[in-house]
């Protein structure tokens, strides 16, 4: 019987999203505390509208990190970070050549966007002369979307990017205004919302997300979700701590994969139509539930994360393909005419040994 009122209650809010009503605090709340019974009710409500904005469309995101290590900034959760000691690569800007060759893999890798990450607390104006010749080349060539991640950002730095092609900056609130200070100290919540109001100023999509499980509250994830409501962005990547040694974080494993499903329906029915990724942390702590996640998110990323490993490109292909979903390729006409060389210099390989493409599957 409790099953029949909780599938009908996650039905009734699917509904009423669907038809246009902005989900509550208190319906959010209700959801990130519901019962782990109740939680294929809910994921089923969810995928409603997962499907009406995105059908079984998954966009795959590459990453590449462009600049690693070497920051000044004290984000308890990164290994980037001034703070940390983890063994980390630690490089400076990758030249055009390395971003073309990472460009490269995001197409191998069936990626939509390839988002482009520096470490640090902003880029010096020839870091963004630097990346954004590079992405009027990337784009040229490939024709892929592009997305970067390049901390904060001048006015003037986000209009060259978007100068150069730049689709979309992401730049994530990561918590709650009021947990963000406790992650945090040399920069603050406010910097990172002038950054956003910089990035929608220059006309570039805004892509902005969180960090689950730094030992924030349920009502700060529910506030983070509404913040990003307000701020209207396009996208929110949903990242589920990976605890890092030598981090201020390490050791901090505080999510169970239900919990994380949970975390996924609440910013799906907070923001219907964003495209909703799950992202960071993925492996590690949805572990053997990881493909449930796509019934509320629509996109992730493939392969590896900046300073630790995803699982094989290929396990990825299978979890999407298992669901009787389909990956988004690029729609650029430079993607498409890229794609055709490629297959076409395969299929001429392939033939002087004698066998066709198709043989290798
Ligand atoms: S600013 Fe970025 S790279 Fe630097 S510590 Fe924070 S998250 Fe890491």
């Amino acid at each position: 019987m409790d099953c029949m009122l909780a599938a009908d209650r996650w039905n009734d809010l699917a509904s009423r999203v669907l038809d246009g009503h902005q989900l509550t605090a208190e319906e959010g709340l209700s959801i990130l505390q519901s019962d782990d019974d109740d939680l294929l009710d809910l994921l089923a409500a969810t995928y409603r509208v997962r499907r009406k904005h995105f059908g079984k469309q998954v966009h795959l995101y590459f990453l590449k990190n462009a600049k690693s290590g070497l920051c000044p900034e004290d984000c308890g959760y990164c290994s980037q970070s001034i703070v940390s000691e983890a063994e980390i690569p630690r490089y400076a800007m990758l030249n055009e050549a390395k971003l073309m060759e990472g460009a490269e893999r995001a197409v191998a890798s069936q990626a939509r966007t390839y988002c482009i990450v520096a470490s640090g607390r902003g880029p010096s104006n020839r870091e963004v002369d630097h990346i954004a010749s590079t992405v009027t080349k990337i784009k040229d060539k490939y024709g892929l979307h592009i997305c970067c991640c390049l901390g904060l950002l001048k006015p003037e730095q986000a209009e060259t990017l978007k100068a150069a092609g730049v689709d979309r900056i992401n730049h994530n609130l990561n918590t709650s205004r009021t947990f963000h200070d406790k992650v945090v100290s040399t920069h603050s919540y406010d910097d990172r919302l002038q950054t956003l109001q910089a990035v929608r100023n220059a006309g570039m999509e805004l892509c902005s997300g969180l960090i689950v499980g730094m030992g924030e509250t349920d009502q700060d994830l529910v506030d983070v979700a509404f913040e990003l409501r307000t701020l209207g962005v396009h996208s929110t990547p949903v990242n589920f701590l990976h605890s890092i040694d030598g981090t201020p974080l390490e050791r901090k494993w505080d999510l169970n994969p239900r919990y994380c499903l949970k975390t996924l329906c609440m910013f799906r029915l907070a923001n219907p139509s964003v495209e909703l990724r799950v992202s960071g942390g993925r492996e590690v702590n949805l572990r053997s539930m990881q493909a449930m996640s796509l019934y509320a998110a629509n996109s992730m990323f493939v392969s590896d994360y900046l300073t630790t490993k995803g699982q094989p490109a290929e396990d990825d292909f299978k979890m999407v393909a298992d669901l009787g979903f389909e990956i988004v390729i690029g729609d650029h006409e430079a993607y498409q005419a890229w794609k055709a060389t490629q297959t076409q210099s395969q299929t001429e390989t392939c033939c002087e040994k004698g066998e066709p493409i198709s043989c290798h599957g």
